[in-house]
């Protein structure tokens, strides 16, 4: 059949390196080219699994990098406290890396088959389907694209992020993102200086409603994220503004202020956001990724839910063949317990990332130094990475 993919991020080129085989694949995606903005994640959990069952985990693995652990760090510039990733690694068998965002992306790209019909530049600005809104006469499902014209398919699939335009259509009520009350920027730049002295440890700093991070990227570059605590009432993108995120994140930590005079024009900035659908699929649209689920980047595991949902998708129309209805609801019955646990997760570990006072703040120290003892470690390490 032919399968129409919206966005070409981590869920979109999964599914398509999954689809190729056996279907007509074309994935849209509105940016020019793949995206290069950066930030590390930790790739564990589910979607390592089916990175495994998609042949494509050397070509990741190749690209990630392993970390010793965080490193928590005062606005003097004091240390005050470290957690070790080894615990985190050994409980997961080994199979846990660090990897910036934008080489999951290459990575994928680099294994994509070349019967997939991958086009840049290309917006979606409206999805219909036959069985929901009449449209097209042709009685399948179609896109509009920016340029004005039209995409016909048997099958749409839904792989736009957590902005997606396509989820007001499947789950009417739950287009919009549910914001979590925190904004997050994230950038990478040269300083090989800095990089070298992070070393292997990544900062984080031990600070109330705001936090940095900052880590050696790979090549001499310096990673930084932050995230502050804002109201959850706004759904708009903010406007990224360097001056204004120089003045916001001032004085966190000494290596943080460093990364922050290098700040760029052009940076990541956005609310951190949940999408809710409780429903995954009507007629032949379908979502996945963070069009579906977004957990929201404090859960950590935003990367891994896309990819593992991506495949579940196609394993569940592998599976039931010309039956497309079958296979979409075989995927909606087996995908969404997981999804749920992860936007769980996601919505206790953002309290958790940015303490709102110092009591708040004060526990966290606590509970590291806990997790330092023999035992709690690996128990803490089963516990993040329970699927
Ligand atoms: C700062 C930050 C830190 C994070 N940290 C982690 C982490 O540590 N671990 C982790 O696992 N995850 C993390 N994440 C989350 C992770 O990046 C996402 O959850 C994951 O990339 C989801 O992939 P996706 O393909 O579903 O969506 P996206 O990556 O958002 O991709 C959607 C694609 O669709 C395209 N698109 C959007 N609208 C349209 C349209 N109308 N027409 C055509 N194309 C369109 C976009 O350009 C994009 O390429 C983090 C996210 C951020 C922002």
């Amino acid at each position: 059949m032919d399968v129409t993919i919206i966005g070409g991020g981590v869920a979109g080129l999964s599914l398509a390196h999954e689809l190729a085989p056996d279907h007509d694949v074309t994935v849209l995606e509105s940016s020019s080219g793949p995206r290069g903005g950066g930030f590390m994640i930790d790739f564990f959990g589910p979607g390592f699994i089916a990175a495994e069952r998609m042949g494509v985990i050397e070509e990741l693995r190749s690209r990630g990098h392993a970390f010793d652990g965080v490193r928590y760090g005062t606005p003097d510039g004091a240390d005050s406290g470290r957690i070790d990733v080894g615990p985190l690694v050994d409980a997961a068998g080994g199979r846990y890396f660090s990897i910036l965002r934008p080489e999951v992306e290459l990575g994928l790209l680099a294994v994509l088959p070349s019967s997939v019909d991958l086009r840049y530049s290309a917006r979606v600005t409206a999805v219909h389907d036959p069985t929901l809104d009449g449209a097209p006469a042709s009685g399948r499902a179609a896109v509009e694209l920016g340029d004005g014209t039209t995409l016909e398919s048997d099958l749409i699939v839904a792989c736009d992020g957590v902005r997606s335009v396509a989820r007001e259509l499947v789950a009417p009520g739950h287009g919009p993102i549910v914001p979590m009350g925190y904004r997050a920027t994230s950038y990478l730049y040269d300083d090989p200086e800095l990089a070298a002295e992070l070393g292997e440890r990544l900062l984080m700093t031990d600070t109330v409603g705001r936090v940095g991070w900052a880590y050696a990227a790979g090549g001499g570059r310096v990673g930084v994220m932050l995230a502050e605590r804002v109201d959850s009432e706004h759904t708009r993108r903010p406007t990224p503004d360097r001056d204004r995120l120089q003045r916001q994140f001032a004085g966190l930590h000494p290596q943080v202020d460093r990364a922050l005079a290098h700040a760029p024009e052009s940076f990541y900035d956005d609310l951190v956001a949940q999408a809710i659908a409780p429903r995954l699929h009507r007629g032949r649209v379908v979502l996945t990724g963070d069009a579906a689920h977004a957990p929201s980047l404090l859960a950590g595991q935003g990367t891994s839910v896309a990819i593992a949902g991506a495949e579940a998708l196609a394993r569940s129309l592998r599976a039931t063949g010309p039956y497309v209805e079958a296979g979409l609801a075989e995927y909606e019955r087996r995908w969404r317990p997981t999804a749920e646990k992860v936007q769980r997760s996601g919505r206790r570990s953002a309290a958790f990332f940015t303490p709102a006072g110092p009591a708040q703040l004060r526990l966290q120290q606590i509970a590291r130094r806990a997790i330092g003892l023999p035992g709690v470690s690996r128990l803490v390490a089963r516990s993040v990475l329970a699927p």
